[in-house]
């Protein structure tokens, strides 16, 4: 099997401790569960092409086992799998481990990615994919696990190029001007910057930000995002911070210095 073939003294380390022995440049490894040949050989050939370590299983109980002998930076999750499905697998990562998450779902299992996300999924790729796709998907999750997440400083502010957010005031500015959030509007943007990089549902952010239970409804999140667009983005149409994944819900696509 890919990837199987280690120096055994390497085989139970994290990341932490390889990172721990001042090993440089230690490819990432991305943990493929897909029960679809095909899929998988494109996923491994891609990802080894860009110089990641991959190793891929087929069979949804040898997940976990694998999990925890390869100790991947980033999972790529099939949903229906042989064994054990891909939301089950998710949530008993998700006991342990805060390791990045990508689901990999079909093009009409809206259903599928709410659920995924709410099983702590990060992010997810509908098949077919573009490897371009992937490829960014994957490295913003990386980026995101190696610690550029946003986390306000002493100073209590966090920047993102024109976009400042400022703790202590509760105001977001824009290039250095105040950009006239409500209340709910700024707690919006912070909930999303927060997760940097993480699909949040519109249920979620319904129940998180609003408070709400069972009697929200979700299209509030989705007029609240559209005014909150119009004060920060340039072109509300084409947004730089507050992307869509159509149906399910939002991420922030801000970088802290960009
Ligand atoms: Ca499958």
């Amino acid at each position: 099997m890919a990837g199987g073939l280690r120096a055994s003294g390497e085989e139970m380390l994290t990341r932490e401790s390889r990172e721990g022995l001042g090993t440089v440049n230690m490819p990432d490894r991305i943990l493929i569960v897909e029960d679809e040949k095909a899929i998988a050989d494109i996923l491994e050939y891609n990802l080894r092409a860009a110089g990641y370590e991959t190793l891929a299983v087929q069979d949804g109980s040898d997940a976990m086992d694998s999990f925890a002998d390869f100790a991947p930076d980033v999972v790529l999750l099939d949903i229906m799998l042989p064994g054990l499905d891909g939301l089950d697998i998710c949530q008993q990562i998700r006991r342990d481990s805060a390791v990045p998450v990508l689901m990999l779902t079909a093009r009409d299992s809206e259903e599928d990615v709410v659920r995924g996300l709410d099983a702590g999924a990060d992010d997810y790729i509908t098949k077919p994919f573009s490897p371009k796709e992937l490829m960014a998907r994957v490295r913003a999750q990386l980026r995101r696990a190696a610690g550029v997440v946003p986390v306000a400083g002493d100073e209590g502010v966090m920047e993102y190029g024109r976009l400042k957010i400022d703790y202590n005031l509760y105001q977001a500015f824009i290039e250095g001007r105040d950009a006239g959030l409500t209340r709910r509007e700024y707690q919006l943007l912070v909930y999303l910057a927060e997760r940097q990089g993480r699909v949040v549902t519109r249920k979620q952010l319904l129940q998180d930000v609003w408070g709400y239970s069972y009697f929200g409804d979700v299209r509030t999140v989705d007029v609240t995002v559209r005014r909150l667009r119009e004060k920060i983005e340039v072109d509300p149409s084409d947004p730089h911070y507050i992307a869509t994944r159509r149906g399910v819900g939002y991420l922030f696509a801000g970088e802290p210095g960009e």
